[in-house]
């Protein structure tokens, strides 16, 4: 009897354990790792700016509170948890920003807008050349809905499509990258590999 009663107290500590361990695994730090394997994404790579000089990208913003973030906070910046972009939130908290606007940062080009299933959900993959002829990509992960299709032409602050929460995996939120590798496919949204990848918040801010 003795013995059944500390086995049983013992396993109730543990699954209070457990949950609590569970409650503190904020929504927001599940990985965005996609459970199949890396497919072959087929993208559209350098597109033929040359033709398109209005679309050149000579001024970023940011992806949501539009012009400047207002509104919204950055819950895990880029190389916090290995993650490879920023995590953009309304301040208002949990699914206050889920139907929310993002827009495009930049002029540009769509080079994919799909649901790529998996923890990634709905993705918009836009490509900016600069002034200067270097060429970046901008990538806006969890849509609730894509408001843009493949290979249009986009500007600076154009609504593309709203935030969202890939069916309740999450908490609804931006995952929103920047890459100066244009050839990258969509990858795992964490690495401690940052090639080809940009801190979203710095490039933005050094190319208001
Ligand atoms: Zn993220």
């Amino acid at each position: 009897m003795q013995y059944l009663e500390s086995a049983m107290r013992i396993r109730i500590l543990l699954l209070l354990f457990l949950s609590i361990l569970s409650c503190n695994q904020p929504k927001n730090k599940k990985s965005e790792t996609v459970e199949k394997p890396e497919p072959e994404v087929i993208i559209e790579k350098k597109v033929e700016f040359e033709y398109n000089s209005l679309y050149i990208s000579d001024s970023f913003d940011f992806p949501v509170g539009k012009p400047d973030a207002s509104g919204y906070y950055n819950a895990q910046k880029f190389g916090e948890n290995l993650h490879l972009g920023d995590d953009w939130n309304a301040i208002t908290g949990g699914n206050s920003d889920l139907g929310d606007p993002i827009y495009s940062i930049a002029n540009g080009y769509v080079k994919y807008a799909q649901d790529y299933g998996g923890g990634w959900g709905n993705v918009i993959r836009v490509i900016h050349k600069m002034p200067n002829g270097k060429m970046v990509e901008s990538l806006y992960a969890h849509c609730d809905t894509i408001l843009v299709k493949e290979k249009q032409w986009i500007t600076k602050g154009m609504k593309i499509g709203t935030i969202g929460n890939v069916d309740g995996q999450y908490f609804a939120h931006l995952h929103f990258e920047i890459r100066d590798d244009l050839d990258l496919p969509i990858g795992y949204g964490y690495s401690d590999n940052t090639k080809g990848y940009l801190d979203p918040t710095e490039f933005i801010k050094e190319n208001r």
